[in-house]
């Protein structure tokens, strides 16, 4: 009996156990599909994510857009030299109203600051095969020797480059434009003049910012001359005498605080007079009263008494016949370009305005390159940016980006520009 006992409560337990496993395997069984289920769930979601990212990566990487540069100024040309040189760009046209040989006999001088050497010299600009002269880091040529050095080395770069002189860009050029598939960026460094981004739809709107400082320019011409790069000169502190003026008299006036500069190559010589805002009575009397012979006395006697060593005197009637010149000292402003970047979604199309066609200043300072020189110092990560944009965030974040780097050279130029390229 008790064997009996023993024997069912052994079977019973053998069967408790056998339910027990069973139980536990049920169990162990759901939690393996269970986790069966999540780890399928888990690596299809993975892969999933996995291959969108890697999509998306190849897509980024494989992006690339079409550029397009109206005009080969100076900034047309290094924007171009920029754009060909970012892996982004698969095709640069650029657009240029006049002649090859108009552009690369440009005569005028520019002279381009240390910093942007340095900047154009990563883009493989090399200067030592440039003709020009250096002076204080900064370096002086004449424009159309660097616009020929860039126009002969635009084509060693991988990018397609079609450039299309004496090609005016105009309504009928823009619906070429349109009709480019994919995404686009159009660069306007159609100088101060251009009128390509109105045929664009950007507005033509533009703010005029005081810089606070009155000037005057005068040019003189020696055609006899050869356009030989020339070094700038400052000369700070000076005044004038106009008591040979009838009743302009200033004997009180000792110093008045007109800084002059002489710039430009041998053949074409610059003077640019500047005075900060309610200086003195000289610079009163030279902004109100309009009297020719007075100005173009001050200019002579400055240029004879400034000028350098090497050069001649010029007379009287020389600079009559050839010395062009401001009547008398105006208010030096820069103005700028309300709307100078766009995105126009129906083309996927991007315009931006650079150099003078976004800035420019009504004076000639000698060192006005440089401000739209620092305005393409953007453009190569302004280029990544917009490449890769699809969300509507980040192309507004590449716009941002572009308009807000315009506003800072504005406004550092009317903080620091001109105390900077004149008065320094
Ligand atoms: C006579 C002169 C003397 C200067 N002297 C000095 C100096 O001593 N120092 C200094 O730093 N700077 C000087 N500058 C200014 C300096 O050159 C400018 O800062 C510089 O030229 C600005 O360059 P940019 O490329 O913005 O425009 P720009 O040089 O004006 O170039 C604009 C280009 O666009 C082209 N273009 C215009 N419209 C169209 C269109 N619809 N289709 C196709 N192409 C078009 C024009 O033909 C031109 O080639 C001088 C300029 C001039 C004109």
């Amino acid at each position: 009996m008790l064997a009996t006992n023993l024997s069912s409560s052994v079977s019973m337990a053998t069967m408790a156990c056998v339910h027990v496993d069973m139980v536990t395997n049920l169990v162990d069984e759901d939690i393996t599909h269970v986790s069966w289920y999540f780890i399928i769930t888990l690596t299809v979601v993975a892969l999933f994510v996995g291959s969108r990212k890697v999509y998306t990566n190849i897509k980024k990487k494989m992006a690339h857009l079409e550029v397009i540069v109206i005009g080969a100024g100076p900034i047309g040309l290094t924007s171009a030299l920029i754009a060909v040189q970012s892996k982004r760009v698969n095709k640069l046209i650029l657009y240029e109203e006049v002649s090859r040989f108009e552009v690369e006999n440009r005569g005028y001088q520019i002279a381009i600051q240390s910093a942007n050497v340095s900047f154009l010299r990563s883009f493989g600009v090399d200067f030592d095969n440039l003709e020009g002269v250096w002076r204080d880091g900064c370096f002086y040529t004449r424009a159309g020797i660097y616009l020929e050095y860039i126009i002969q080395i635009l084509p060693f770069y991988s990018t397609e480059v079609d450039l299309k002189f004496r090609t005016k860009f105009d309504r009928e050029t823009c619906d070429v434009i349109d009709k480019i598939v994919g995404r686009k960026l159009v660069i306007c460094c159609d100088g101060s003049a251009g009128m390509t981004s109105r045929h664009l739809s950007l507005s033509d709107e533009h703010i005029q910012h005081s810089t606070g400082i009155y000037g005057a320019m005068a040019a003189i011409e020696r055609n006899k001359h050869t356009p030989v790069p020339t070094p700038e000169k400052r000369i700070h502190n000076l005044s004038f005498d106009l008591s040979a003026y009838g009743n302009l008299s200033y004997e009180e006036e000792c110093r008045s605080n007109f800084t002059l500069k002489i710039f430009g190559n041998s053949k074409r010589r610059c003077l640019a007079l500047a005075v900060r805002k309610g200086d003195s009575n000289v610079a009163r009397s030279l902004k109100t009263v309009l009297d020719k012979s007075i100005m173009r006395n001050v200019f002579l006697k400055c240029f004879n008494t400034y000028k350098s060593s090497e050069e001649a005197s010029i007379s009287d009637s020389f600079c009559l016949n050839n010395m062009k010149f401001s009547p008398r000292l105006y208010e030096i402003k820069i103005s700028q370009r309300i709307e100078s970047v766009a995105y126009i979604s129906d083309n996927d199309l991007f315009i931006i305005t650079e150099g003078e066609a976004s800035r420019s200043l009504n004076f000639n300072t000698g060192l006005d390159i440089n401000i739209g020189l620092k305005g393409v110092t953007s453009l190569q990560p302004f280029i990544d940016m917009i490449t890769v944009a699809e969300a509507e965030h980040s192309i507004m974040e590449a716009l941002i980006f572009k308009m807000e780097h315009s506003d800072k050279i504005c406004n550092d130029f009317i903080k620091f520009g001109l105390k900077e390229y004149m008065f320094l």
